[in-house]
């Protein structure tokens, strides 16, 4: 025989209850049926309940609510006809009693305990009398046989008498019976009493231990237990097996989707749970039992949590060494009947914190202020207070047993998100490990350990990109065409979770949609500013999130720090901050590292060429940058090989802008300001401590060219013109070319134009072409030499896109 329970979310609707009438039809064998009360009774009978001791009159609408939900199940699920009639008159009885229990609560004004509990019981009351009509069982009254007593201020069961009760009723079995979940009573008085909330679980796992059943079945609204409450995790999917040990430690911490006790008394027989959902009743579900197989699975198995949790700690040198503090502690904690679930206490003594629901917070503290009174008033122990709201998760796996690193990894994924944890516990069987954070870091604790211990089919990066012009537009374009491809094949998820240009911003937690950002953007996106933007980032509070500037903006720049103290990586094409005040550039590093997350511009020299990261290879392997030489201006390249009798200097520079190869303002290349930049980030990747100011300069461009507005350049710019074409011919009959050239050696930086004869490596160089020209004290007597575009959005979108996956590190 088996026992199988419908959950109040399998008899919420007169559709999922037809279901189960199907479900349980299918059964061949004899089998007990546990029903809960039809989903979100129990709750408003609570709240009817509270209302009407409170003397708000309006507690009769909610009460008529719960007589119309049972009315309409049953004209619904019951064919008209004397049973429909016959099942309406008896439910009709059970609500007229309740009604009358409700207003002699309204005109009172005092709901006591045992009111209380004989009010929650008429849900599973009603509920089970109109699946017994439709299912043809046979329907038990659960009051008669699941016996409670009163243990600290708590009704618990009493299993020896209940045992003997359920094997009593049950000796001989009917085809199928019908039981209400939940519901018990006072083995001495009689009074009704139940078994806590969910506590139908627990019913059908008590009746299932009692007669020895060959399976106990729990059905639900979801495929079974998961890895991570679905609700919170949308890749969390279902474990198809789990031990009972496992299965204890996620429901204990809050995987409501069986009632913690529910485990033991089926776990003592080795009856197999199945967990399986009334709306996909073809779905494996999850089994769980003793022997599992731990071979090939993952190092944990699931995640749960609690999100009312407090701490309180006990503190005090004057506890150093102490017999029995302990002992006091859970003395008094157990007296008042508050329970505990975590403790955590630190081996030099001085201090004990334990985890308890918010809601035995006070009472808690008071008790052990009453308990430590006197040590308190000696100074020994610090008066006790509790830290509310916060939440506790675990996570649960036997393989753990077998792993080395789980906490660290546990740990160090909370940390690089900037979580910080405020107490852990780890028990000796190693099956589940827990901690204490605040309750606003809960949902993104959740999400980094699914993600991170692989739980998630995919890993997943949450991407801000600010700046949507030629590069931040090609990167997207770029993420949009990858994105499939890198879901299947490196198992990453790239999420645009926000977009901004320098008006206006969108965020979606889910991922925007990429193939029309821009009209998007522009239809739906918030105006912004830095402040705005700065908080919408951090607000999200989202795991695993980059930022990636897409602006030459020194605004956008003076965002980094922020961000990274939030631990956000940031990804920068924009060049301003890498080659700002070299403490600037430092402590942006530092803060990184010590955030364990990551500041990347690789694309700041040579776009997507991988300039810096070989510079940085090269020395982490020891060796030493002594000489860097290079054409880091695609834009200066191009005019210099576009200039002839034909197109004169002015035209040149107009050319590059509409190819854009230059800065958004062509005078900044004209200056050398941007060759400065490049060239100052990496001398500083190579070691060496520079500012732009140390860089010397050899211009071709008079100073006073680059005063006044664009507009004014623009006008000015074709009088140089003639004296170039003079220069530019004496240059022809020497058979050489000009190099705007960036050069650092024994630490000492320069930027200038030179004429290079037909055997210099820069001679050659085409385009808008880069080549740098590394002689280190490896590569000494020949240079290690890069070369390729050293402009241009699609590359450089494309050295970014590389930057960003090197976070992912698939
Ligand atoms: P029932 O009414 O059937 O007893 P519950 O609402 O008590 O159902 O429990 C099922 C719910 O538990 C699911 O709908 C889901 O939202 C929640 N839940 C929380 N954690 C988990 C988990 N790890 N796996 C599955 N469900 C979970
Ligand atoms: N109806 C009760 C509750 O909501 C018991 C149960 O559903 O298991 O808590
Ligand atoms: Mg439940």
């Amino acid at each position: 025989m088996k026992v199988m329970k419908f959950g109040g979310t399998s008899v919420g609707s007169a559709s999922s209850v037809l279901s189960v009438k199907r479900i349980v039809e299918a059964v061949d064998e004899p089998v007990i049926v546990v029903v809960s009360a039809l989903g979100g009774i129990t709750d408003k009978l609570i709240n009817t309940s509270k209302m009407a001791a409170a003397g708000d009159a309006s507690y009769e609408n909610e009460f008529r609510e719960i007589v119309y939900r049972h009315v309409e199940m049953i004209k619904e699920v019951i064919p008209e006809g004397e049973a429909q009639v016959a099942l309406q008159r008896r439910a009709g009885e059970l609500l007229n009693e309740l009604k009358d229990i409700f207003q002699g609560i309204y005109l009172i004004k005092d709901l006591s305990q045992k009111t209380s509990d004989t009010i929650v019981s008429y849900g599973e009351r009603l509920s089970s009398i109109i699946v017994a009509q439709l299912t043809g069982a046979e329907w038990y009254d659960s009051r008669r046989f699941i016996k409670t007593e009163k243990k600290h201020s708590k009704h618990v069961l009493d299993t020896d008498l209940t045992n003997s009760l359920v094997r009593e009723t049950f000796g001989t079995l009917p085809r199928r019976a019908l039981v209400p979940g939940f519901i018990s009573t006072d083995k001495t008085t009689g009074e009704v009493t139940n078994l806590g909330r969910g506590g139908s679980d627990y019913t059908a796992a008590i009746i299932a231990a009692a007669l020895d059943a060959d399976c106990l079945e729990i059905w639900t609204d979801v495929d079974g237990f998961m890895t991570a409450d679905p609700r919170v995790i949308s890749t969390a999917y279902t474990i198809s097996e789990l031990s009972y040990v496992e299965a204890t430690e996620l429901c204990n911490f809050g995987a409501k989707v069986v009632y913690p006790p529910t485990i033991y008394p089926v776990c003592h027989k080795n009856i197999p749970i199945l967990v399986k959902n009334t709306f996909n009743p073809d779905g494996v579900g999850t089994v769980i039992k003793q022997e599992v197989s731990h071979s090939q699975s993952k190092a944990i198995k699931g995640i749960s949590s609690i999100n009312d949790t407090s701490l309180i700690t006990v503190q005090g040198l004057g506890m150093v060494g102490v017999i029995g503090v302990n002992y006091r502690i859970f003395k008094a904690l157990a007296k008042n009947g508050i329970s505990v679930f975590l403790v955590s206490q630190a081996s030099s003594e001085n201090s004990t914190s334990i985890g308890v629901r918010n809601a035995d917070a006070d009472l808690a503290c008071e008790v052990l202020n009453e308990e430590f009174a006197k040590e308190i008033e000696m100074g020994e122990i610090s008066p006790i207070q509790a830290e509310k709201n916060l939440a506790t998760v675990a996570i649960v796996g036997e393989n753990m047993k077998h792993t080395p690193g789980i906490a660290g990894k546990l740990f160090g994924t909370l940390g690089r998100n900037g979580i910080n944890v405020i107490a852990c516990a780890q028990g000796a069987s190693e099956t589940n490990i827990s901690f204490v954070v605040d309750n606003r870091l809960l949902r993104k604790s959740l999400n980094v350990i699914h993600d991170s211990f692989f739980l998630s089919e995919y890993q997943v990066l949450n991407l801000f990109i600010c700046g949507i012009g030629t590069v931040g537009g090609s990167l997207i374009e770029q993420i949009h065409s990858q994105r499939r491809k890198l879901m299947h094949e490196n198992g990453l998820q790239l999420n645009v979770v926000g977009i901004a240009d320098a008006n206006k911003a969108m965020f979606s937690r889910e991922g925007l949609d990429l193939e029309r950002f821009r009209e998007e953007l522009q239809a739906k996106g918030k105006e912004s500013s830095l402040e705005t933007l700065r908080n919408e980032i951090i607000g999200m509070n989202i795991f695993n999130s980059v930022f990636v500037d897409c602006t030459a903006s020194a605004d956008v720049a003076s965002l980094y720090k922020d961000l990274l103290l939030h631990n956000i990586s940031v990804v920068a094409a924009n060049k301003i901050a890498a080659s700002s005040a070299y403490d600037n550039y430092r402590e942006l590093k530092q803060i990184a590292r010590q955030r364990g997350v990551k500041y990347l511009f690789e694309t700041n020299v040579g776009a997507g060429l991988p300039i810096i990261n070989t510079i940085n290879d090269l020395i982490h392997s020891g060796d030493k940058i002594l000489k860097i030489e290079a054409i880091l201006s695609g834009t200066l390249n191009y005019i210099f090989n576009k200039i002839s009798a034909d197109v004169p200097f002015s035209k040149t520079i107009r050319l590059a802008q509409e190819e854009r190869y230059s800065e958004p303002d062509p005078r900044i290349d004209l200056s050398g300001k941007d060759v400065i930049r490049k060239l100052v980030i990496l001398a500083r990747e190579a070691g060496y401590r520079l500012e732009q100011s140390d860089v010397e300069t050899n211009l071709f461009v008079p100073d006073d060219f680059f005063e006044g507005s664009l507009d004014d350049f623009w006008k000015k710019v074709p009088s140089l013109d003639a004296d170039f074409e003079t220069r530019r011919r004496v240059l022809e009959a020497e058979n050489k070319h000009w190099r705007f050239v960036a050069k650092l050696e024994d630490g000492k930086a320069s930027v200038g134009l030179q004429e290079v004869a037909s055997n210099h490596p820069f001679y050659g160089l085409e385009g808008s072409n880069n080549i740098i020209l590394l002689t280190t004290e490896r590569y000494k007597e020949y240079p290690m030499m890069i070369q390729g575009y050293g402009a241009g959005a699609g590359v450089t979108a494309a050295g970014v896109f590389a930057d960003i996956m090197s976070i992912a590190n698939v």
